[in-house]
């Protein structure tokens, strides 16, 4: 069918009370930047539903996009029609047409905000119902649990037409829970934390620590291009990529092997907490889910939150590694991330780390580096980009090495 407009439903942002305006404008923007390659389409966020006018674009297109934005609970495509019963009855019969099985039961659903029209709600019911009873008798009328309803919406501007509801990302819109920063490796943990965050309405920052030449180009562009597959949620997302080297090579030096690990972390944790506080962000998020290797038992969080008093959020902290991974397949994001291109922390490992890291030998061995000289010289190699939804790294990698032979 060629649908006119797609009519979007609100999540949970309804229960907002009077933040609902500012949730609804952040709705409406976030979903215009969703759509932006679709130059005839218009978008307009009213108080209870969010039309996108088609004008032409392909629905199908347009309704992959907003099924990515945080906030929608669903949305149905539809069809616009002249604002008569005839016209209505007639598109509605197509509807019919179109899926029609054996043994079928529908009702027809009408809502009205335009009052001045003269069929009310339960007159469109009966005698649409009546009509497509007449144009199908094989079907049966289920007010309760119909195979299909035909939804009628009576608006000023035409009488609008659908029979599909679409289940829509749920959450809250991007923006409105305020700037995060997730600590983002190449593996398969972190990029699932962040889309968690941002499902709850947080706009994310991505940190990423990298340290050449021990890490290759490979391992920042894979970084990258998972931020890319994350900025389809919110239309792009800022990339800092932070220097790492001097402090690794600082650490394996002057720190016993067993607390390598825990003092990386607390250096990571530092640098993340300072980026955050320049950057105006409210919390850290990182991909730690409890028990899963030795820096994440309770033990450790212990030893490395020490360093900050910012709020360290973990979304994926007591979900299974195949809970994890289940997600991480839904966003697309499984396949980049097993990649096997060693990032900072594989390379810097210990044999054997401590899995139980106590807190005041910790302290102490930190105490033997220069933690502000080794800091400023981290943030001041930091670079920070912008990267855009579904942006691709790893291929102009292979540009790259590809004009090198
Ligand atoms: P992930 O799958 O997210 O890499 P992991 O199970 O490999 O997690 P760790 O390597 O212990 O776990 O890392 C724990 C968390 O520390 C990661 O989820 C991430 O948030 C953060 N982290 C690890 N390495 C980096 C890095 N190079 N840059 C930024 N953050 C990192
Ligand atoms: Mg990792």
């Amino acid at each position: 069918m060629q649908y006119t407009e797609i009519m979007v439903r609100y999540g949970e942002l309804s229960t907002k009370g009077k933040n609902r305006k500012g949730f609804i404008d952040r709705l409406g923007s976030n979903v215009r930047k969703a759509l932006h390659e679709f130059e005839t389409v218009k978008i307009q966020a009213n108080r209870d539903r969010l039309h996108v006018s088609l004008n032409g674009a392909d629905s199908d297109a347009v309704m992959t996009r907003l099924k990515m934005v945080f906030g929608i609970q669903n949305f149905s495509p539809s069809i616009k029609v002249a604002r008569t019963f005839e016209a209505t009855a007639q598109t509605a019969e197509q509807m019919v047409r179109e899926q029609l099985k054996p043994k079928m039961t529908f009702k027809v659903n009408t809502r009205r905000s335009d009052h001045e029209f003269p069929i009310d709600t339960n007159e469109m019911n009966t005698r649409l119902g009546g009509y497509i009873l007449d144009q199908f008798p094989e079907l049966t009328v289920d007010v309760h649990h119909p195979d299909l309803t035909i939804r009628v919406e009576i608006r000023g501007n035409g009488i609008f037409l659908t029979s599909e509801v679409v289940q829509g990302a749920g959450g809250l819109p991007v923006g409105t829970g305020g700037k995060g920063m997730l600590m983002l490796s190449g593996g398969i943990d972190s990029p699932v934390a962040g889309y968690l965050g941002m499902k709850r309405g947080v706009s994310m920052e991505m940190v990423h620590f990298f340290s050449p030449p021990y890490t290759s180009q490979q391992a920042l562009a894979k970084a990258k291009e998972l931020t890319g597959k994350l900025a389809r949620y919110s239309g792009s997302i800022q990339f800092l990529q932070v220097p790492f080297t001097e402090i690794q090579e600082t650490i394996k030096e002057k720190v016993p092997e067993g607390y390598l690990m825990t003092v990386q972390r607390r250096l990571m944790l530092r640098l993340t907490a300072a980026l955050a506080i320049k950057r105006h962000g409210l919390a850290i998020f990182n991909g730690e889910s409890l028990g899963q290797v030795a820096s994440q038992t309770m033990e450790s969080m212990l030893a490395i939150n020490d360093v900050t008093t910012m709020p360290i959020l973990r979304p994926v902290v007591s979900l299974d590694k195949t809970e994890i991974i289940k997600i991480a397949k839904d966003i697309d994001t499984y396949e980049l991330s097993i990649l096997p291109f060693e990032d900072c922390c594989t390379i810097f490992a210990p044999p054997s780390p401590k899995t139980k890291p106590n807190l005041e030998r910790t302290r102490l061995y930190e105490a033997r580096l220069d933690i502000d000289g080794l800091m400023q010289r981290a943030l001041d190699g930091v670079q920070v980009s912008e990267i855009k939804a579904g942006e691709d790294f790893l291929n102009q990698q292979e540009d790259v090495f590809a004009e090198l032979l």
